[in-house]
C-alpha cells in the first residue's frame, strides 16, 4: 500500500511516524520547507523562548473579523510546521471542551482522548498523575518558581491577592488560577513530533521525505482520489504522485485550499474560479473557529528587571460570566522586554472558550502560490466578545493590584471597551475548516477517522478536522487526535498489528 502524506507539520510527522512503522506501507511525506536534523536548528529557529514569525513563515495576512483590518496569521514552513515555530505552551484544555467533541461524533469525548493525551507525554513533574503520561515521546515540564522574573512572581502574587487559586498543574482536569506555564522544552529547547516521531523513523526504507514542493491538487477518477499534484518551490516544475491514500496534514488555512483547488466545497467557492466542482461538500474552509486574542501593554515603571525577549513562566486561567454562563479566558503575562529604549510589559487575555464559528477559508485563484483568503471572524460572537472585555478588565484589576501596583503603567485607552475589536489577533490556534461530524451533518467534511465524506483515498488528519477548539492552545490536542486518527487508519487498512493502542501502558 503508498500512502501519500502532504504535509510535514505536527501532523504530518506523528503520521509519518506512525504509518511506515509498517514495512507494508510505503509512506511519502511532502513538505514545502526545508529540514533540519534534530539539534541543528539554523540559529533563528533555534530561539525556544518566543515564537518566530520573521523566517520559515507562511507570511499569511487575514482579514480580522468585521473590520477589514489586515492581520499577519504565522504558519510554520518547516519540516516540524508550527511546532517549530510555535511558543512550546503544552496545555490539554479542560475536559469539558473535549466532550462537546462528542456532539459532532459520538462516542469522542474526554474520556476517549485522555488516554492520547497521556500516551504522547512524558511529564517531568506530574507525569504519575493518573490524568498525565510519563514514558510518551514528548517532554513536558514547568519552570520553578524561585527561577520566576520578579514581574511574573509579582503577577502571580497580585493574581492570588485578588482571589484566583494557585495550581500546580495546569494540566490537571477543571484547574483553573494562577501557577507555572507547562512547556514542551527541555533545557530551552523546544521538543517536537519532528525531532520526537520524525527524524527517529527516517532510516526507515519504507519512508521518504521530499521537502521544497508545493502541493497543489488531488488527481480524482470518478469518487476515488488517486494521487496529487505538486509544484517544485523553486521553478515551479509540475510533478504528480500516485497513491492508494492520500492524507492532507497541510493544517488549517491549507488543507482546505487544497481541496478547493481540487474542485471538492463549496459550489460559489469553486465555480468562480474556473474550477469544476467534483464533488460538493458546502462544508469545506466554513466555520473555522480560533482563540482571540487581545494584548494589553504597559511601561515598567520601575527597575526591576526584564528580559531581553519576552516570555511567559506563568498562567493564569479564570473563569468569567458571561450571558449567564461561567466561561474560560487566559491571562499570559509576559516578563518584561526592552524595546527602543523603553521597558516594556504585554499581558495577552486569550478567549480560551472561544464559540464563535464565522471564520472561513477561500481560494483567490487556482494558483498553488497564492495564498488562501482568509477571514478570521474573530469576536464576531457578542459572547466572545463580552468574554474578551471581562478578561481584559480582570487583567486590569490585577495589574492595580499589590505588589504588581505601581510597577506597570498602562498605555492609554487599555480600558475603553472597543480595544478588544480594534486590536484582536489570533492565539495561533485556528481549527475545524475540515471539521468532523456525523453522516447526517450536511456540514461535516471528515468522519471521525478523518475520511473526507463521499470519496475514497483521501483524509484529512490535521488541526483542520477538530470540531470545537480546546480552551487550550492546540499542539497537544492535534498531536493526540493525529495519532489516534493513525491508528484507526492503520486498523482500518489491514495493518492493525502496527497500531499503537494507548492503553497498551
Ligand atoms: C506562531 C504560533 C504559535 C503557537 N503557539 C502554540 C503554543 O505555544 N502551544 C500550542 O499548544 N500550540 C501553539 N500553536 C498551535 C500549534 O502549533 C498548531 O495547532 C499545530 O502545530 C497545528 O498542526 P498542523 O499539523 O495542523 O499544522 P502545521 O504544524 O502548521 O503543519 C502544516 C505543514 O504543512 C506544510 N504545508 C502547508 N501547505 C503546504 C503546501 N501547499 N505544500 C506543501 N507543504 C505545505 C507547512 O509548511 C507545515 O509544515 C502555535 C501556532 C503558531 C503558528
Amino acid at each position: 500500500m503508498r500512502v501519500v502524506i502532504a504535509g510535514a507539520g505536527t501532523a504530518g510527522c506523528v503520521l509519518a511516524a506512525r504509518l511506515s512503522a509498517d514495512p507494508g506501507i510505503e509512506v511519502l511525506l511532502l513538505e514545502s520547507g526545508p529540514h533540519y536534523r534534530s539539534g541543528h536548528w539554523p540559529p533563528a529557529l533555534a530561539h525556544a523562548f518566543r515564537i518566530i514569525k520573521e523566517t520559515h513563515d507562511w507570511g499569511f495576512q487575514a482579514q480580522a473579523g468585521a473590520s477589514p483590518r489586515g492581520v499577519h496569521v504565522p504558519r510554520g514552513q518547516v519540516v516540524g510546521g508550527s511546532s517549530i515555530t510555535n511558543a512550546a505552551i503544552a496545555l490539554h484544555g479542560l475536559p469539558e471542551h473535549y466532550d462537546e467533541w462528542a456532539q459532532f461524533v459520538p462516542g469522542l469525548d474526554w474520556a476517549a482522548m485522555l488516554p492520547w493525551l497521556r500516551m504522547i507525554e512524558d511529564d517531568e513533574q506530574f507525569g504519575a498523575e493518573p490524568y498525565h503520561g510519563d514514558h510518551g515521546p514528548i517532554p513536558i515540564n514547568r519552570w520553578p518558581r524561585e527561577g520566576w522574573y520578579p514581574l511574573l512572581e509579582r503577577f502571580a502574587e497580585a493574581a492570588l491577592a485578588r482571589g484566583h487559586a494557585w495550581v500546580d498543574d495546569h494540566n490537571a482536569p477543571g484547574a483553573v488560577g494562577v501557577g507555572p506555564t507547562p512547556f514542551n522544552m527541555r533545557d530551552g529547547v523546544r521538543q517536537t513530533p519532528a525531532d520526537h516521531y520524525l527524524d527517529p523513523a527516517l532510516g526507515r526504507d519504507n519512508l521518504s521525505l521530499v521537502t521544497g514542493v508545493r502541493v497543489d491538487r488531488l488527481m480524482i477518477d470518478g469518487d476515488r482520489v488517486t494521487g496529487l499534484v505538486v509544484r517544485d518551490e523553486a521553478t515551479g516544475e509540475r510533478t504528480t504522485h500516485h497513491a492508494d491514500h492520500v492524507i492532507l496534514c497541510l493544517g488549517t488555512y491549507q488543507s482546505p485550499a487544497v481541496l478547493l483547488r481540487s474542485g471538492i466545497g463549496p459550489v460559489d467557492a469553486i465555480t468562480p474560479h474556473g474550477i469544476r466542482v467534483v464533488h460538493e461538500l458546502p462544508g469545506v474552509g466554513r466555520g473555522m473557529q480560533d482563540h482571540p486574542k487581545i494584548s494589553y501593554r504597559f511601561w515598567v515603571s520601575t527597575d526591576i528587571p526584564v528580559w531581553p525577549h519576552p516570555w511567559i513562566q506563568v498562567l493564569l486561567t479564570a473563569k468569567a460570566e458571561v450571558r449567564g454562563e461561567e466561561r474560560l479566558f487566559q491571562v499570559m503575562p509576559y516578563a518584561g522586554f526592552a524595546d527602543g529604549g523603553h521597558r516594556i510589559s504585554e499581558f495577552n487575555v486569550q478567549v480560551a472558550d472561544a464559540r464563535g464559528r464565522t471564520g472561513r477559508v477561500d481560494i483567490q485563484s487556482t494558483h498553488p502560490m497564492d495564498q488562501p483568503v482568509l477571514r478570521m471572524g474573530w469576536l464576531d460572537d457578542p459572547g466572545d466578545r463580552d468574554l474578551a472585555v471581562a478578561g481584559g478588565r480582570e487583567l486590569m484589576a490585577v495589574a492595580r493590584t499589590a505588589p504588581l501596583a505601581g510597577v506597570l503603567d498602562p498605555w492609554p485607552n487599555l480600558d475603553d471597551a472597543d480595544h478588544a475589536l480594534r486590536t484582536v489577533e489570533t492565539f495561533h490556534h485556528p481549527v475545524g475548516t475540515l471539521r468532523m461530524g456525523r453522516d447526517d451533518d450536511l456540514m461535516a467534511v471528515t468522519d471521525g477517522a478523518g475520511r473526507i465524506r463521499g470519496l475514497e483515498g483521501v483524509w484529512c488528519m490535521d488541526a483542520s478536522v477538530i470540531p470545537r477548539v480546546p480552551s487550550a492552545n492546540t499542539h497537544l490536542a492535534v498531536i493526540a487526535l493525529s495519532e489516534r486518527m493513525g491508528a484507526q487508519f492503520l486498523a482500518g487498512t489491514g495493518h492493525a498489528a502496527a497500531a499503537v493502542s494507548p492503553d497498551a501502558g
